[in-house]
């Protein structure tokens, strides 16, 4: 199996980085039943092989530039390896003492390294931290519940429900699907605000929404604000969102999910300024700091606001030390939890501060690359600033074009991206999205993308747009 998943990377950059399977290709090659007997290790493997592995969509490859990258090494596979053997499941201190600690000095070791606000670690005086999460978006709906429980406690002297209809969280048009599926779950009204040029979300803008809501006898509560959004990578002005957050008394989360990240290099931490002002921040370590997929730090400022909320005590789960050290049960919504710092631990160890540092550097310098590519291009425009791995562009002449142009390329299967929508526009999104990636794949993807651009685009200005029937006129 180690050998399989070492050839797997080996040759991740020859094979099509998007299968060519339709829905429903999987059950037509496996048996409608489990298996009563056990089967052979032979057989095991060529089911995998032969069914199972041409199903995947190469996310590690350096050809796949979609969506936002999920973090991959073999020290954090490792971790997982041992995570799986040695099936621990950690749910207080006692359940596994090593399991707790390591969570805690790694939280530590990461928040450190990345310089966040004191307040949110485990070490400084108050009730801060960092616990693993499986997801941002289960980070942001923890941060809502326990927003609207402290609002619920604060006001106390009316009726809960009554309180809860009046409940309105703010986020911004940029802010990600999972902020607003959160604020779905915790029942409370939504207001998306607009952003400014820069498509960040302002603290006036905010100052204002909250003074109408409050006129309208509604209860303000929860700021959602973005550290990298993920159409266009753009940066809220924490600072500003957090002065009004003090002042009105919001929760301000900070969806750090791919570009906290980047808070691992001093250069990108003036980005971060105003972060000590927030209740909680969530950064993916499984989108760019090299650990495999589920680790997600979420940060709070004060860890009572989760537990008053999750704590609940039956015997079976109660031990002698429970007051001298977090039992992690109480900082999330399931009960059992993997030992998942030991990959963050593995990741740390292997390469250091210096090698995370490294893999982001070169990720956006290469993202720069690309950008500069299609700036030597006029008939292309970069439509985002280009602060970290992502590159939002479209090739002018309008969106069946573009769409036509990600369908194309895509269709293909030699890179691999995914477009998004600003200010009702189409923009195709260009992800530097592994460690694996060099250079020359950068050139490699352009001139992908350069191929189908000249055929789409004929050298009279006519734009043919096959499939649709469509033969649009550039005027
Ligand atoms: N927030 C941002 C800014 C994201 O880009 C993403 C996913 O790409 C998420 C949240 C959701 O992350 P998760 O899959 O960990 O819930």
């Amino acid at each position: 199996m180690v050998d399989l998943i070492a050839d797997y990377h080996d040759n991740i950059k020859n094979v099509p980085v998007v299968p060519s399977v339709e829905p429903g290709y999987l059950k037509k090659l496996l048996p409608e039943e489990a298996p009563i007997h056990p089967q052979s290790w032979e057989n095991i493997c060529e089911e995998l092989h032969d069914a199972i592995i041409p199903g995947i969509v190469k996310w590690d490859s350096p050809h796949f530039h979609a969506y936002f990258p999920t973090a991959n090494s073999y020290a954090s596979v490792m971790g997982g390896m041992l995570s799986d053997a040695l099936g621990c499941v950690g749910f207080s201190w006692m359940s596994s003492p090593s399991c707790t600690e390591l969570e805690m000095i790694t939280m530590d070791w990461l928040a450190k390294s990345m310089d966040l606000p004191k307040v949110f670690l485990h070490s400084s005086d108050g009730n801060g931290g960092g616990v693993i999460q499986g997801s941002c978006s289960e980070s942001t709906l923890i941060a809502l519940l326990a927003a609207k429980h402290r609002k619920i406690e604060k006001i106390g002297k009316h009726s809960e429900e009554d309180i809860e209809s009046k409940l309105v969280a703010y986020t911004s048009q940029q802010a990600h699907s999972s902020v607003e599926k959160g604020i779905r779950i915790v029942r409370a009204k939504m207001r998306i605000l607009e952003t400014d040029s820069n498509f960040r979300l302002r603290g006036e803008t905010l100052r204002k929404a909250v003074e109408e809501d409050r006129a309208k006898g509604l209860i303000p509560f929860f700021i959602g604000g973005s550290f990298g959004t993920t159409s266009v990578c753009s940066f809220d002005d924490v600072d500003e969102l957090g002065d009004i957050a003090q002042v009105e008394d919001l929760w301000m989360h900070v969806d750090g999910a791919y570009a906290g990240s980047a808070l691992i290099c001093p250069e990108y931490r003036y980005l971060m300024k105003g972060l000590e002002k927030a209740d909680s921040f969530v950064v993916n370590c499984h989108k760019w700091l090299m650990v495999n997929f589920a680790c997600s730090a979420f940060y709070v400022r004060d860890s009572m606001d989760l537990v008053k909320l999750f704590e609940v005590n039956p015997t079976y789960l109660k031990h002698a030390y429970q007051n001298e050290i977090p039992d992690f049960r109480h900082w999330q919504i399931p009960l059992g939890r993997r030992f998942r710092s030991l990959k963050l631990w593995m990741v740390l160890k292997s390469y250091g501060v210096s090698g995370l540092q490294e893999n982001i550097r070169r990720q956006i310098q290469q993202a720069k690359i690309f950008e500069s590519l299609l700036r030597d291009d006029d008939r292309f425009k970069v439509v985002n600033e280009v602060f970290m791995g992502l590159v939002c562009f479209q090739l002018k002449g309008g969106d069946s074009l573009n769409r036509e142009l990600n369908k194309r390329v895509n269709e293909e299967k030699r890179i691999h991206m995914t477009p998004a929508e600003i200010d009702g526009k189409l923009v195709l999104r260009f992800v530097v999205a592994s460690r694996l990636t060099e250079d020359e794949d950068i050139e490699f993807a352009w001139n992908e993308i350069k191929k189908h651009a000249d055929l789409l685009l004929n050298n009279e200005g006519e734009v043919v747009c096959n499939g649709s029937s469509n033969y649009l006129k550039m005027i």
